[in-house]
């Protein structure tokens, strides 16, 4: 188990999940991140009292500063203090829970540090994928998932010899709308697109995971952690979200990791790793286990995920353009300033009109993410 945390993020669902987690564990948290939520922040900071409090925002920042002047906590703001929270000497794991590419570069400096990195931003492996595996390899930082599928992968293929690996089968619920046409969904409300029938996560996620974007997401996210390459990678629904992905082996042998879709369990494991011990949350009972039901997904309804596997395909900066410019249209849409369905052309549109580079370094990346949003606010705002 690791000795301390940092947790990027730490006011959002999984942020908070975490924290649940290592107080179950007993696990100290040497450092904290929010963007700008500092009332949940205080309530956190106060009973965890970690080292060092990174605001993202200026001005929370400073409005933090003078409500914690009464404690010993050191608070940090912007890009350098979240930097300077996920360096922080006195953890050995840092949780990237923030939401889109601003997990970036810190994710970059705590591999620097070989620290574990219990990746729950997808945004840093979408982005820049190549770039992270290459820098984790090279210091010898451990990189593992919380993304509940990517960690059944990671379970299902430890120990395992990288040629016996057939394929990967990321499972999907379908979200609110399986079933569903796209003319249908013309009207859907963000009320009725955050509703996941399994998983309570975060608004943007969620909304997301209706579109199957996440699911686009995550396949682009498990090509990178896993090195393996588009066709080796096959979306399955399974609408109980009990299994929570597989893998083939060469022999045919197919290995499933299975447990309540509860977030808390990979958050742990991330913790735990390699050791696993007892958690707080809830058993399967195959007793009460009725159906477990699988089919393809409907890429024609669902034009997100198609998207997002031909993002994958392309590389470069193609699945950078896609995330960011789709993180836009979410949060647009979650505004009521732009149509469900919009989401999907605003992500397509930026992929056609921004372009893909090749090879691309950081700051390629970050301005590649840079024009695909200004091209979504330009269009749509
Ligand atoms: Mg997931």
């Amino acid at each position: 188990m690791v000795k301390a945390i940092s947790v990027l993020g730490c006011t959002g669902s999984i942020g908070r999940q975490t924290i649940a987690v290592a107080e179950h564990l007993g696990l100290p948290v040497a450092a904290l991140s929010a963007g700008r939520q500092i009332d949940r922040l205080e309530e956190q900071a106060r009973r965890l009292r970690p080292k060092l409090v990174a605001v993202f925002d200026e001005e929370a920042a400073r409005r933090f500063r003078i409500a914690v002047a009464d404690t010993d906590i050191r608070v940090v703001s912007g890009m350098e203090g979240l930097i300077e929270a996920a360096v922080l000497p006195e953890s050995d794991c840092v949780v990237t829970a923030v939401s889109g590419a601003v997990g970036l570069r810190p994710t970059l400096a705590a591999i620097d540090e070989k620290k574990r990195i219990a990746l729950a931003n997808k945004e840093t492996l979408v982005c820049a994928g190549e770039l992270v595996m290459a820098r984790a390899k090279e210091r010898g930082a451990e990189i593992v998932p919380v993304d509940s599928e990517h960690s059944a992968v990671f379970q299902c293929l430890a120990g395992r010899g990288k040629g016996e690996l057939k394929k990967i089968l990321l499972t999907c619920s379908g979200g609110p709308f399986r079933g569903r046409k796209r003319a249908e969904l013309e009207d859907v409300t963000p009320a009725q697109a955050i509703s996941h029938p399994n998983w309570s996560m975060g608004a943007k996620i969620s909304v997301d995971s209706a579109t199957l974007m996440n699911k686009g997401l995550e396949f682009i996210e498990a090509m990178h952690l896993f090195g393996v390459t588009p066709d080796d990678i096959q979306v399955v629904i399974h609408p109980q979200s009990v299994i929570h992905s597989m893998v083939e082996l060469v022999d045919g042998t197919v290995i499933a990791q299975l447990g309540v879709p509860d977030m808390g369990l990979p958050i742990q494991l991330a913790l735990t790793w390699p050791e696993r011990l007892p958690s707080m949350f809830e058993h399967l009972d195959f007793w009460s286990l009725r159906d477990l039901s699988f089919s393809a997904p409907d890429l024609e309804n669902m034009p997100c995920l198609a998207l997002a596997m031909d993002a994958a395909r392309t590389g470069g900066t193609a699945p950078c353009v896609m995330s960011a410019a789709n993180e836009e249209a979410v949060h647009l849409f979650l505004k009521e300033r732009l149509g469900y369905n919009r989401i999907y052309e605003a992500a397509a549109g930026a992929v056609e009109t921004v372009g893909a580079v090749q090879g691309a370094d950081l700051d390629t990346i970050l301005a590649a993410d840079a024009a695909a949003r200004a091209y979504v606010l330009e269009r749509y705002s």
